[in-house]
């Protein structure tokens, strides 16, 4: 019988007791091999002895203090690790506590900074079908998950959704990416327009979408499109790398790919790499000078901001990622995996598309591929696929999507940054053993 409420009520998920590197063990003596870093998270794999000695010392030397008394030390390094990886212009770093509360103090950011220099009238967000910012009330608003948002939609602030960057199913026949990227960012700009330029605050966007549509890539421009739109109307651009940044697609910042500074970008997951729970927002040198000359202060805190532990645990995950050379290991591994993704996926009667960056990979799965139609919802392909790789020992990520106003199923995958490539190797040869065999049964 158990107490612990996670989030199914009728279903009892095998106890973790151990872990190490790229392996989680359970209760029954079960080793999984963790091929999603849970949800993106742990990018260092488990049991990194760095981190865990950087946690022990702060702990030693200080658990907490509150940052209305005090900043810390470890605050301050974090802090200017983040800043000196990232884009240009940013200047501050508001350390919380996960992804939600980073999406969070973002929105409210961006509408504080309207306030203060003059513009409140902006009071509306445009964002993203096919997306996912959070569960918090303003994050949910933002995110663009119509079976997340319906039960809680008549209490969540005003929000307008556009299209994804999402060219397996939308891009048009014949349609170059160039004119594809250009056409999504006129349909953002009338978007804007529609609601009228002076009242929105900001476009919020996962760089690259991660838990709604099974790992979205831009197409090359679209960003830089969207950034232009944003300028011309006076609109923020609020860029969400809480599961695509922090290295995970083979550099810090996954926008630094895409040639366009964000106003403000927030990070987690792999910022502290499941060691300890943190997230963050950096903010562009503007949006907090208009605060500091403004009201003097930002509208918002909560009890563990910048919490030392959490800090240190970040601060050694990012270090040991720059000593040991990973983001290029990303980089280069990760095309090896996509690779591997293909030879054991591509030629798959129920593999629709495979795609992904760096150690960030989505895998669309399709009843037919020709016309690319999801399978039927109630078969929950997802959960199947999930409970067959967890008996073969893989850990891996899948659910559900909406697609076309149609439940989709894909599978999420994220590696630690540590995985040698006979560990990829695994992966791709493990889950194509998960979804043949899921595929099959279902269809019987
Ligand atoms: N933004 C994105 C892009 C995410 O993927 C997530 C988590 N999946 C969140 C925000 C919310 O983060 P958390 O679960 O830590 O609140």
């Amino acid at each position: 019988m158990t107490h612990v409420f996670h989030r199914h009520l009728h279903h009892t998920p095998p106890v973790a007791i151990a872990a190490s590197g790229m392996t989680i063990r359970d209760a029954a003596g079960r080793d999984y091999l963790d091929a999603s870093g849970g949800a993106a998270v742990s990018s260092l794999g488990h049991g990194h002895p760095d981190v865990i000695a950087a946690m022990h010392a702060q702990v030693d030397r200080l658990a907490y203090a509150h940052t209305s008394f005090f900043t810390t030390e470890v605050a301050e390094q974090l802090a200017d690790e983040l800043i000196g990886g990232a884009p240009e212009g940013m200047s501050h770093v508001y350390l919380v506590s996960g992804g939600s509360e980073a999406v969070e103090s973002a929105l409210k950011m961006a509408r504080q900074y309207f306030v203060e220099i003059g513009q409140p009238q902006r009071t509306h967000f445009i964002a993203r079908r096919q997306s996912y910012h959070g569960n918090t009330l303003g994050a949910l608003a933002v995110g663009g998950n119509a079976w997340r948002r319906e039960p809680f939609a008549p209490i969540l602030v005003p929000a307008t959704h556009v299209s994804p960057c999402y060219p397996y199913r939308e891009q048009h026949e014949g349609e170059s990416a160039d004119q594809y990227g250009v056409r999504l960012a006129a349909e953002l700009e009338a978007a804007i327009l529609a609601q009228g330029a002076d009242r929105v605050i900001a476009f919020v966007a996962e760089t690259v979408g991660g838990a709604t549509a099974g790992v979205l890539t831009p197409v090359p421009g679209y960003f830089k499109a969207v950034r232009e739109v944003c300028d011309r109307h006076g609109v923020l651009l609020i860029l969400d790398e809480v599961m695509c940044g922090m290295g995970r697609c083979g550099t810090l910042y996954a926008c630094e790919q895409e040639g366009v500074v964000p106003d403000l970008v927030t990070v987690a997951k792999g910022l502290g790499g499941g060691y300890q729970p943190i997230g963050a927002v950096l903010a562009q040198r503007r949006i907090v000078e208009a605060m500091s000359q403004g009201s003097g202060f930002f509208q918002h805190g909560h009890t563990y901001l910048g919490h030392p532990v959490a800090c240190a645990a970040a601060l050694a995950v990012q270090r040991v990622i720059r000593r040991d050379g990973l983001l290029a290991k990303v980089r280069d591994d990760g095309e090896a995996f996509g690779a591997m993704l293909r030879e054991a996926l591509g030629d798959h009667p129920h593999v629709g598309d495979i795609r992904g960056r760096g150690f960030f990979w989505g895998v669309e799965l399709v009843a037919e591929r020709a016309t690319k139609s999801p399978f039927a919802p109630g078969l929950k392909l997802h959960a199947r696929i999930k409970n067959d790789a967890m008996a073969r020992g893989l850990l891996c990520y899948p659910f559900g999507g909406t697609v076309d106003g149609r439940q989709g199923d894909h599978v999420l995958l994220a590696p630690p940054f540590i995985a040698t490539r006979q560990d990829l190797q695994e992966i791709a040869t493990r889950l194509a053993g998960a979804i043949d065999s899921v595929t099959r049964a279902a269809l019987r």
